[in-house]
Parts: structure tokens; C-alpha cells; sequence
């Protein structure tokens, strides 16, 4: 019967497109009947293989997994359907193995014969839930990316101070930052770029044009082959303040390639475009200086490098005469006279530079010795004589005015002013001119002080009243030496007038071109009161020891450089001192050390290979035989500053003498230390 029933069955579904299985609906879900598509389904050949396969219940076709709920729901569908439909999904394990997603379509129906059994329509569904499942994914990751675009924009959006959507066919703009439910913003874009420039941009035509960019013609013009344009304006703000602006437009939509569809965002861009201006400034002043600097650095290398080739090519030019004629010792002693010359200039040139370094470092101090005022003015005339009689020109020294005499100052520097001064004088005033110095003394409110008034005038060329504002400037000369045919570097009245600054005086100029210059320097002085004429005294005490006393005296000459060692046996030893050399600090330490007290003098190089004369000094100094160690020991080095010299005294030193070496003063300084001891 069951046969029949089932053939009968079979003949009723025969038709039916897809699986078709029939099961009771009580607790043994026994399987009542199963179509080919079903045995298919679930890789099995016939019918008995199938029953065999799931146990003869749909219980065993569904996967233990899904078991539970797909009982489950289609338990409540057919309590809630009138019809008694049902619908599932749900997968499926076919013999063959692999996962199968199917659907299935049952309903519950009442049979004579079985009584309650589910008609279930079953179809693969696999390939339709693979991909939903790659669409929900792709769904998932469209979320995730608008989320964090969102994320995004609401992060960058605060950059801006307004944010909108403008639909360029409909001139319809919708504000989006900030949230704002001011009817105004929203609505005809016409009106929304009425309202933001109500106030006005800066200049007139500026706005006319910027109007005319932000209408929507001109939106889509500037956007058809770019996504994004930007504009820079200023606007006025409500409270009437001008600022900076930056409106931006950027596409969102086109269509056939024409936009539609913009963002425009709006920031005030001031704070950046201020600080860009004070940049700008900084950078511009930084360009300006850095460019006077050089130009200032330029002529000045110029001059220097023609100031200092035309000694050197005397010095140069002069050497070869005399080895030429070397036989003709007229010949030969007028060409060292003239190299002497060059190499005095040349050697001023260069202690200028050191001075103007130590000025433009801070390094320039000074010292303060007792010195005659006379004798100083003595000593310049006595620097100035050649010039001045080369020149044929009138010198009158008048110190009428003086009260003291006696003055506590640093000479050298003193004499540095008066030379540069009364040099200038000379140098810029034609034959036959006149040049008048005047010296006089006004008493100061501090007791034991004395100021002193300088006047320096001259008859010569003048100053044009443009170039006096500069004159006291580092490097500035009124003509080139080329045109001027004088030598110098402009820079003798910056040092000038940085050394009576420091001396807490005063330096002006009064001038009419063609007729002549007045230099007025004014100098306060601490003042030797008493009578006891301490300097003079050392003087007489001096020139009292200048007779041949040095005759035969025993010199250690220290200096690693053979040909400045040579100059300097050669120049000694014509005063007839006895000479003995040392190529090196440690060689110098060792011959003192064996010399048993033969030598009178050290003359010390600074700079060595192997043992400086600092280090050599040290090292006498420690020598345990009293005799050798106080010897005395005087630096000749080529480092002439200040702190060089401290650093010699320091060291031990007696003194420190700048090369090159100048006989008189070595002369001066043995004499001066044979005179101490
Ligand atoms: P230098 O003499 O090396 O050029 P200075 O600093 O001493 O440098 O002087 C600067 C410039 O001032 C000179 O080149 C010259 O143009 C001008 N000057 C200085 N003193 C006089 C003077 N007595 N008469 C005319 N011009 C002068």
C-alpha cells in the first residue's frame, strides 16, 4: 500500500521543478518521501542509500548545528500561520562531504493515511548565500569606512569656521558645520554669500571678482577638470575687524562629468597669515643685515687685500733689488730701508684687524701705567716728523692748558688715538698745509680726576657732511684707496673712537670740505698728585742702564721656525749679545737645566712641536735650583692679544713682546729686566 501511496505521491510531484520530500510531523520526523533532486542534493543514488544516509528522518538531513533552530522556528511559524506555511534555512552535510545552504518551504498538512506530515519544497541556495554574505561583508566595510570617514570629517570639520553643500543646478546651499537652524544658512546659495559678505571684503574690486568666482557658473568652470579650487580674500568681520580667509570647493558629485554637486568649506586663516608676515619681516631684516654685512665685508676685502699688497709688493719688490745687487751695499741698505718702511705699514694694518676683532669680541681691556702727557705728545710728533716734513706742512703743539702733566692711562692706547688722529690729519691735508694740536685740562667733579681736551685740526681736505655720520663706522672710508691714493682700511676712527669710548671719553668731528677737519676728543684722566716723580724716576733709572750693559749677555733663544731664529741671532748678536738656540720648548727646559746659570735671558716662541713655551715656562719655573728657575724669560709670539699676554704672565713669563721683532723693544725689555734684577 505504501508503494501505491508513494507512486501516487510520485506521480502528483512528478512535475515539480527542484527537491521535494515529505516527512511526519510528529517526533520521529520520519521520512515518508524524498524526490531525485533531494537524493542529488545529498550525493546519494537512490531512495534506500538517501534513508539510509540521514537515518530516514529530517532530522539527519538537517546539520546538528542548526538542528535545534530550524525545529525550533518552524514549530512557532506553524503556531503563528493560519496556513501552516513555513519557511527555513538552513545547511545541509551531503554524503560527498562539503557545506550546502538550502531553503526549504514546508507545510503542515492533515492526511488520512499519516495523519500530520510537512510537503517541503527544498532548493540549494548556496551560491545566493555566498554572495549575500560577501555582500554583507562588503556592507559591513561600507559602514565601517563611512564610519570613519564620518569620524573623520567631524574631527577636520572644526578647522573650519563654516561648512556647506551647494548643488550648483538648484543654487540651493545647505549648511553643515556647525549645526545651525538659522533659516539664513540654508537656502538660495545667493543669499548665504550675501550674508557671509555682508560685511565686506577689503578692497572693492576684491570682492567684486571674488563674487564672481563663487558664483555657481563660475564654481563649475573652475571645477570641470579639477576637483578642488581655493580662494584667499580678506573680509570683515562683524565687529568690524579685517581677517584672512581661505574658502575652499571641492566636488562631490558630477555628472557627465560637469559638477553638480560641492562642499565649500570657509576658515580664517589669519593667525597663519600673520605669523607668515612677521616671518616674512624677520627674514626680510635678516637679508638686509646679512646683505649690508657683506657689502660692508666686500669693500672692505678689497681695500685690505689692495692695502696690504702695496707694502707687501715694496717688501717683495725690494728684496729683489737687493739680492740683485747684492755687491752694492748703498743699494742694498736703501732697499732694507724701504722694506723696513712697507713692513711697518703692513705690521699697522694688521695689528688694526686684531684691534677691530678684539673690539667686535669684547676682548679689547685696558691697562693703566703713569705716563707724562708731554712725553706722549712728544712721542706722536716724533712718529708724525717724516710725514710732516715730506709734506711741508706748518705743526703747532699747544699745552698751555695743561695743569698736570702726570697721567694715570694705557699707553699704548694713548697713543693709538693721537696716531690715528694726527695721521688722518697728515695723510688727508696737501703740501704746505697746516695741522694744529691743542691741549688742554678742565678739572672734574671727582677728586683726583682731570679732564682733558684733545683738538686736532687741520687744513687739508674736509669731510662731506654725508659721510661724517659714518666716519666712526667700522670699514667706511669716504674714497677707496684706489681713488684716494692713501693708505688705510677705514677702520682707524672705528677703533678710535671704541677705545675713548671705553676710556669714558668722547670723540666729534667739525669739518668743511676743502677747507680742513677739527677732531675733539675728550679724556678724563686720574691725576698724580703727589711730587714724587715715580716714572720719571724709572725713566732716568733707565736711560741711566742704556749704555752697552747688554754687551755680552747670554741669550737662550727658543723658536722652532729656523729663518725667524736666524733673523734674530743675527739682529741680537749685532748688539752683542752671545746667542745660544733651542729648536723646541723641552729642548730649551733641558739646556737651562745643565746650564749651570749661563744665561742671562730666555727669549721664548709660544708655539712649538712638542713642548709650547707656556709649558717650557712651567717648567723652569719648577727647576729646584733658585739660580735657574728665576731666570728671566721673555715671550716673542706672534699671538699679540690681550689674553695671549695674560696667558705669558700667567705661565711665568716676565713679559710678552709681539712678533715681529722689533729690536728696540727687545733692547728695551732686557735693559728693563737686567734693571729689575
Ligand atoms: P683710514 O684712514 O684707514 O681710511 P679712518 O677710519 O682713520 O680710516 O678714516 C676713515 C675715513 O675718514 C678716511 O678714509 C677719510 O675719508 C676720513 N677722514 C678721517 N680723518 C680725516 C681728516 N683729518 N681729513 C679728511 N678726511 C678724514
Amino acid at each position: 500500500m505504501d508503494a501505491i501511496k508513494k507512486m501516487r505521491l510520485e506521480d502528483i510531484v512528478a512535475g515539480i521543478p527542484g527537491g521535494f520530500f515529505v516527512y511526519r510531523a510528529d517526533e520521529t520526523e520520519e521520512l515518508i518521501y524524498a524526490n531525485r533532486i533531494v537524493l542529488q542534493l545529498y550525493d546519494c543514488g537512490t531512495y534506500e542509500e538517501f534513508q539510509a544516509f540521514v537515518g530516514n528522518s529530517f532530522r539527519g538531513m538537517v546539520h546538528p548545528e542548526d538542528l535545534e533552530r530550524v525545529e525550533k522556528s518552524i514549530r512557532e511559524q506553524i503556531v503563528a500561520n493560519h496556513e501552516k506555511f513555513d519557511y527555513v534555512e538552513y545547511r545541509i552535510v551531503p554524503k560527498g562531504g562539503g557545506l550546502r545552504w538550502v531553503e526549504d518551504f514546508g507545510h503542515l498538512v492533515e492526511n488520512d493515511v499519516y495523519g500530520e506530515i510537512f510537503f517541503v519544497f527544498i532548493s540549494d541556495i548556496t551560491d545566493k548565500i555566498i554572495s549575500s554574505m560577501e555582500m554583507q561583508e562588503r556592507h559591513l566595510k561600507h559602514i565601517k569606512d563611512r564610519e570613519l570617514l564620518h569620524a573623520f570629517i567631524q574631527s577636520t570639520i572644526y578647522a573650519y569656521r563654516e561648512v556647506y553643500i551647494v548643488d550648483l543646478e538648484k543654487n540651493y546651499g545647505q549648511m553643515i558645520y556647525p549645526d545651525s537652524l538659522d533659516e539664513y544658512e540654508t537656502g538660495d546659495y545667493t543669499k548665504i554669500l550675501d550674508r557671509h559678505f555682508k560685511e565686506g571684503i577689503l578692497e572693492k574690486e576684491g570682492e567684486e571678482s571674488l563674487r564672481e568666482v563663487l558664483q555657481p557658473v563660475s564654481i563649475k568652470n573652475a571645477l570641470m577638470h579639477k576637483n578642488s579650487v581655493e580662494y584667499h580674500y580678506r573680509k570683515r568681520k562683524a565687529d568690524g575687524v579685517m581677517e584672512w580667509c581661505t574658502t575652499t570647493i571641492t566636488v562631490c558629485e558630477r555628472r557627465e562629468g560637469v559638477p553638480v554637486m560641492v562642499v565649500m568649506c570657509i576658515r580664517s586663516v589669519d593667525s597663519i597669515v600673520k605669523r607668515e608676515e612677521q616671518q616674512k619681516v624677520i627674514l626680510e631684516n635678516a637679508l638686509l643685515n646679512a646683505n649690508q654685512a657683506n657689502e660692508a665685508k666686500n669693500i672692505f676685502l678689497t681695500n685690505m687685500s689692495h692695502d696690504m699688497r702695496t707694502p707687501m709688493n715694496g717688501i717683495m719688490g725690494f728684496c729683489d733689488l737687493a739680492l740683485r745687487h747684492v755687491r752694492e751695499p748703498e743699494r742694498v741698505r736703501d732697499c732694507l730701508e724701504k722694506i723696513k718702511e712697507s713692513s711697518h705699514i703692513l705690521l699697522g694694518i694688521i695689528d688694526n684687524m686684531l684691534d677691530m676683532s678684539r673690539i667686535e669680541t669684547g676682548q679689547l681691556s685696558l691697562e693703566r701705567s703713569e705716563n707724562n702727557l708731554v712725553q706722549i705728545m712728544d712721542d706722536i710728533h716724533g712718529l708724525m716728523k717724516d710725514g710732516i716734513e715730506e709734506k711741508k706742512l706748518s705743526y703747532r703743539l699747544d699745552m698751555d692748558g695743561v695743569v698736570h702733566e702726570w697721567i694715570y692711562c694705557d699707553l699704548l692706547r694713548m697713543h693709538q688715538i693721537l696716531v690715528n688722529v694726527v695721521g688722518n690729519a697728515v695723510k688727508f691735508t696737501g703740501p704746505g698745509g697746516s695741522i694744529s694740536i691743542t691741549v688742554g685740562e678742565t678739572p672734574s667733579l671727582s677728586s683726583g680726576i682731570a679732564n682733558y681736551e684733545f683738538r686736532v685740526k687741520d687744513t687739508g681736505i674736509g669731510i662731506a657732511p654725508e659721510f661724517r655720520g659714518r666716519i666712526f663706522q667700522p670699514f667706511e672710508r669716504e674714497r677707496t684707496s684706489t681713488v684716494s691714493r692713501t693708505q688705510g682700511t677705514g677702520l682707524g676712527l672705528a677703533i678710535t673712537k671704541n677705545i675713548v669710548d671705553l676710556m669714558n671719553g668722547s670723540i666729534e668731528v667739525e669739518s668743511e670740505p676743502g677747507k680742513g677737519s677739527e677732531f675733539i676728543i675728550t679724556l678724563p684722566f686720574q691725576i698724580r698728585k703727589q711730587s714724587l716723580k715715580m716714572g720719571e724716576l724709572l725713566q732716568m733709572a733707565t736711560e741711566t742702564m742704556k749704555t752697552d750693559n747688554l754687551a755680552g749677555k747670554r741669550v737662550l733663544l727658543v723658536e722652532d721656525n729656523e729663518l725667524n731664529r736666524e733673523i734674530a741671532k743675527t739682529l741680537l748678536e749685532e748688539e752683542g749679545l752671545v746667542i745660544e738656540e733651542a729648536e723646541d720648548g723641552d729642548v730649551a727646559v733641558e739646556m737651562v737645566r745643565n746650564s749651570n746659570g749661563k744665561y742671562d735671558f730666555v727669549l721664548m716662541d709660544i708655539q712649538m712641536p712638542h713642548m709650547n713655551g707656556y709649558q717650557a715656562t712651567r717648567a723652569i719655573r719648577k727647576l729646584e735650583d733658585a739660580k735657574l728657575s728665576r731666570i728671566p724669560i721673555i715671550a716673542m709670539s706672534a699671538n699679540a692679544l690681550e689674553e695671549d699676554k695674560r696667558e705669558s704672565l700667567r705661565s711665568g713669563m716676565d713679559m710678552h713682546l709681539a712678533k715681529p721683532i722689533e729690536m728696540d723693544k727687545v733692547l728695551a725689555a732686557l735693559e728693563w729686566m737686567l734693571f729689575k734684577n
